[in-house]
Order: structure tokens, then sequence, then C-alpha cells
């Protein structure tokens, strides 16, 4: 046996390949190697014995593929295919073959010869990875519907719960402003204790509405912050004054920052506003008869912290994480403090969507300190405006100059409620439009010194109405207030850059609302403030909600 016999049969014999040759007609296989019996488990001389027995023990369901590649060898020089191969235990493995067409010196086909390599093994993991990726993309797609429905639910309890929120907002309005009118009369003791109880009863009711709503929008990832920078020390002060009343009911004393060291902090200064209130009322509802509350800021590394520190009962360590779920209140609601239960797990949504947080520490017996801690920001060129707060003056609004007011709104109620306001204004004119279209008219026609105006009209939403006023030259000038339930931020901010002066929410609150007035129709004009007109809500929603 020469050098190069014995090399190809030491190889056949080791090799996972059998080689072979058929017939001119392809039927039978005339020659298999030996090894046959170990890669196939069929013997050569079985193979070889007569037509058909490679194409018998090719798998039923991959026949015709290697029939349509044996064929191709008629036309062409090469078929490669890979396909199952029957083994003698009922099973099979997996096959690759490539067969080579020989011809004659005519080009007509006398055989072919090839080599089958087995690629079970391959082909085993290969279907493992298969069935792995499909389950993977199976799991992904799970995913991706769990995501996408949740994403629908949320924005489906959204906006459920904006469209709640100005359902209730609008009875509301009527709800609380004629109690606040009835307020202001001459009452029996009875009486007024009665309308104590609407007022609460409403005012509450509207804190939770619009609670909820901001967690909710917050969660929905909804909620529109104007992040700049803002003076952390006239927040304080603008809070500290809001606050006085309820302090000086409790007999709490609350007093604020020292040092004249400003400081300015990266936020949006309505929402902390809303927290830092949020934080003192709680220090004084949960505080002692002569206790105090103080306000301390500071500066920690990147960071400007505002304490909120009080005497009150503590709270013990195994409730402070219950601190911020929503409508737990510790045990309050077994007690006269009043509450929702939302106003912490709101306060740190709103700092964390500030990228801020709020820590707590307490000693159960002696009281609490709640800190926000807020990005610290260089001092802004312009210093940050404060709210315009409601004017506080003299008697003599009988004799003010006469003025005339065109108010659109289609709901009766609401037109009802600003026309018993107005009495306390003899000198306001007062006409009614209850469309848009005609509301536009008559303000054309009786040139107003004011309109109020109410966005959800019946015919032309009332972004129209101020967008014809504004394009006139004729009307340009006339201030717009827009009374609406829509409290909505980016509504609000949309109609001031659309030219409206002011934006109020309803339920409206008489004393701000008169204060308005008061300010555009008779400017430097010392007008008594009202008697009892308390704050029907947060009112203070200019360019925020
Ligand atoms: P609430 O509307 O009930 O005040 P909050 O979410 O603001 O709701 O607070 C949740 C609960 O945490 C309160 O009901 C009260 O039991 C407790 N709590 C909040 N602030 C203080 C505090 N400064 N001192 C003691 N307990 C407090």
């Amino acid at each position: 046996m020469d050098e190069g016999t014995r090399f190809s049969e030491s190889l056949v014999e080791r090799a996972p390949v059998v080689f072979f040759r058929r017939s001119a007609d392809l039927e039978s296989v005339t020659y298999v190697s030996p090894n046959s019996a170990r890669v196939l488990g069929d013997e050569p001389e079985e193979i070889t014995e007569g037509p058909g027995f490679w194409d018998a023990h090719v798998y039923v369901e991959d026949r015709r593929w290697y029939r349509r590649g044996l064929d191709g060898l008629t036309k062409q020089a090469q078929s490669e295919g890979e396909y199952r191969f029957v083994t003698p235990d009922g099973g099979y493995m997996w096959l690759h073959c490539i067969e080579y067409a020989e011809r004659d010196d005519e080009g007509g086909l006398t055989g072919s010869i090839g080599y089958a390599t087995d690629i079970t093994e391959r082909m085993t993991v290969l279907a493992v990875l298969r069935g792995a990726h499909a389950e993977m993309q199976s799991l992904n797609q799970e995913l991706i519907e769990a995501r996408d429905a949740a994403e629908a639910a949320n924005v489906a309890k959204s906006e459920f719960l904006s469209g709640m929120s100005h359902e209730v907002r609008t009875p509301l309005n009527a709800i609380l402003g004629f109690a606040q009118l009835l307020g202001m009369a001459p009452l029996e003791k009875d009486e007024q204790e009665g309308i104590d109880e609407i007022l609460k009863g409403g005012r509450h009711l509207l804190s939770l509405v619009d609670e909820v709503l901001d967690i909710a929008r917050i969660e929905a990832g909804n909620l529109s912050l104007s992040i700049e920078p803002v003076s952390l020390d006239d927040i304080c002060e603008e809070s500290l004054a809001l606050v006085r009343p309820l302090a000086d009911n409790n007999v709490v004393t609350v007093t604020g920052p020292s040092g004249d060291v400003p400081h300015f902090v990266m936020a949006d200064r309505q929402r902390v506003k809303q927290v830092l209130l949020n934080l003192l009322s709680n220090g004084i509802k949960y505080n002692r008869e002569g206790g105090t509350v103080r306000v301390g800021v500071d500066v920690l590394g990147e960071h400007v912290v505002v304490a909120v520190e009080d005497t009150g009962p503590g709270i013990p360590r195994h409730k402070m994480e219950a601190l911020f779920t929503p409508f737990d209140r510790l045990g309050a609601e077994q007690t006269q403090v009043e509450g929702t239960g939302l106003g912490l797990p709101l306060a740190r949504r709103l700092v964390e969507a500030m990228n801020g947080r709020i820590t707590v520490s307490s000693n159960p017996g002696q009281g609490s300190i709640f800190s926000v801690h807020l990005r610290v920001a260089d001092e802004p060129l312009v210093p940050a405006v404060g709210d315009v707060a409601a004017k506080q003056a003299g008697p003599a609004y009988a004799e003010l100059e006469g003025r005339t007011i065109i108010y659109v709104e289609d709901n009766v109620s609401n037109l009802k409620l600003v026309e018993h306001i107005l009495e306390r204004r003899p000198a306001a004119k007062l006409h009614a439009a209850l469309q848009g279209r005609l509301g536009v008219d008559l303000i054309r026609q009786h040139h107003p010194d004011l309109v109020l105006l109410d966005l959800n009209l019946g015919d032309i939403h009332g972004a129209q109405v101020l967008a014809q006023l504004k394009a006139d030259p004729d009307t340009a000038g006339i201030p717009v207030v827009i009374i609406s339930a829509d409290a909505t931020a980016h509504r609000v901010q949309e109609t001031l850059a659309a030219g409206a002066i002011e934006y109020l929410t309803k339920p409206l609150d008489v004393g701000r609302f008169l204060a308005v007035l008061d300010e555009l129709l008779w400017p430097g004009e010392k007008v008594e403030a009202e008697r009892g007109v308390g704050s029907a809500g947060p009112q203070d929603r200019r360019g925020s909600a």
C-alpha cells in the first residue's frame, strides 16, 4: 500500500464522514467507504445491496429537498444539502452532503461521487439556540405588550382623573363661591357654622382632587415643571406669610430663616412653594399649643437644604416609611386634625421630579425635622418676580368710577356667581355673553374695560375668542382675565402667552377674584379687604398649575 492510500484509509477510518458513489440513474449507491457502519450505523453491503436504500433512509419530511438536490445534478456540476438520515435505532442523524456529477465526453451523466458529514451535534446546538431565541423573542413580545398595556392604562387613568377633576371643580365652584358670598352677609351663629362646614368640606374635596391629580400626572410622566434659578428665601417668606393665620389659630409660633445670604436653587417656584406650604402646615397641625415651627436654610455641598423643624409629637421610627404612603395618615384620621394623607407622598414626588430629595429625622416626644434638598443655582441676573399679593386696603369702593365688564361664559350658575360677587362692586357694570362669537361681537360694540372669559364655551373655544380679540387693534388692549376649571400647567402657560392678563381657576376664590378686578379696573385706588374671605384653594396659579 502506497503512502497516499494509507493516508486516505487512515483518515476515512477516523473522520465523521462517509464517501460514496452513485449509479448513472442516481438511484443506487454503488460504493460507500468502509466506515459507514461507524458513521451511519449501516454496513457498506447493506447500503450498496440494491437501488433505493439511501433514498428510503432520508427522513420523510426532508425527502423533497433531498430529491431536488439530486435531480439538480443532471444539469449542474454539484449539489449540496442538509437532511436527516434515519439510523437503525429508529432515530435520525443530520448529514451535510456534497455530491459532484460525473460525466462522459459527450456530457452525459455517468454517476456521482460525494461525501456526507455527520453534523448532528452542530444541528442540536443550533436547535437549542433557535429554541432559546424564539423563547426570548416571545418573552420580549410579552414584555412589550405588557409595557404598552401599562402605558395605555396610565394614560387612561390620567385622562380619567383630569376629566373627573374638571367635573368636580365646576360644581365645587358654585358651592364654594356661593358659600363664601353667603358668609359675607350678617348671619346667625348656627348659619355661620353651617357655612363654615360647607366651606371646610368643599376645600377638603378640592385639595383631594388637586393632590390626586398631581400624583397621577407625575406617575404618568405628564407633570410639566419650569425649572429655573429661584430664590428660596423669597419662597420661604411668602409661604410663612400664608401659614401665619393657621399658626395663630393653633397657637404655634413660626420663625423664618435668619441671615441675609441669598439662596438660589434650580426648581419650579410654585412647586417648591407647594411642598414648603405642606411641610409648614404639617408642622403647625401636628404640634402642641405654644409650640414652634422653625424654618432654616443652609448650604450642603451642591445642595441647598431648607429644614422645617417642629415641636410636635414626632414620628416613631417604624412609621417613617409609611409617612410617604398615599392615604396613610398614621392614625391622624382618628383625631380632629384635618388632612388627606396625600401631602407628603406628593411632596416627595414633586421634590424628586425637581432632582431633589426629602429627608426626615424625628425624636418621638420632642418633634420632627423635614428637610428638602434642592440643587444650588447661581443668582439669576433678573431677580424672580414674586406673586402679586391680594390687595389689603382701606374703604371707599362705593365712590369708585364706573367700569364695564363683559363675561363670556356658557354656564349659568357660574354667571350668577360672578353677578352676585359684583354686587360688591356697584361701580362695575356686567354684561354677559353665553357664546364665544356673540362675546366677540359684544366686546367690539361695547369696548369694555375688562373681559372675563371662560375657555370651554359652547360654540368656539375661549382660546379662539382670545385670539380674535388680540388680533383686532380695536380690542387688543382690553385686559382679558380667564376663569376656567382647566388648571393644567400647559393650558395656563399657553393662555397667558396668548395674551390673557390673568388666569383664575374654578372654584373661584372670591377674595382673589375681587383683588384682581380692583387691580385692573381701579389701579391705585384703595379698596377695602373683604371680611372673612379665605382662600378657596390653590388659586395661586399664575403661570403654573
Ligand atoms: P395629612 O394630609 O394627613 O397631613 P401628609 O401626607 O402630609 O398627610 O402626612 C401623612 C401623615 O404623617 C399625617 O397624617 C401625620 O400623621 C404624619 N405627619 C406628617 N407631618 C408630621 C409632623 N410634622 N409631625 C408628626 N406627624 C406628621
